[in-house]
């Protein structure tokens, strides 16, 4: 297994939509070592979650899990999971605001507006369908890897950039909400 390269603001890979991944792709061993390679690397940089134009693979494929996670602090649980071609819709209109931060933004958060509670269909690593309702963090981190796969990041969800943030003057300026 190895570590990938994480792509970083301004890499146009980021801003590519992905393409989908045909069924017949996902028992194959190169795919299932990119799969295994792409949790290793959320591990290393301490993700909830990684999408593969993240690391440079144009393609609809997340990591996710949030475990007891030091970038953050006191979110419930998401057990390791990976979404093949996901297709979220929300259950409602409730939107909550939060702290984001992406490994491909270092050392910024932001406050961002997401829907609280989504269906969530896809794949999983095994090309077996998976359709769930995913609710408050959880559906956050779903909901900024399916727009990283849309070529989309979080600032791009933010109304207003004036809470953005380096994480040391997060530490100091502003309090837990
Ligand atoms: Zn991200």
């Amino acid at each position: 297994m190895a570590i990938l390269k994480v792509a970083r603001l301004g890499n146009p890979v980021l801003r590519t939509p992905a393409g989908e991944v045909p069924a017949e792709a996902v028992d194959q061993p190169d795919f299932q070592r990119f799969i295994d390679d792409m949790v290793v690397t959320m591990h290393e940089y301490q993700g909830v979650g990684l999408a593969a134009v993240q690391v440079h693979e144009s393609i609809q494929v997340a990591v996710l899990e949030v475990a007891d996670n030091a970038r953050y602090p006191g979110k419930e649980a998401v057990p390791l999971s990976v979404l093949i071609n996901p297709e979220i819709v929300p259950l409602d209109d409730e939107i909550e605001e939060d702290w984001e931060g992406c490994l491909s933004i270092p050392e910024i958060r932001g406050r961002v507006p997401r829907y609280k509670r989504l269906r969530v269909t896809a794949l999983d690593r095994d090309g077996k369908p998976l359709d769930f309702v995913a609710e408050d963090f959880h559906a956050r981190v779903i909901q900024h890897e399916v727009d990283h796969l849309r070529g989309r990041v979080y600032m791009d969800r933010m109304p207003d950039l004036a809470t953005l943030t380096y994480l040391t003057e997060l530490a100091r300026y502003w309090t837990e909400r």
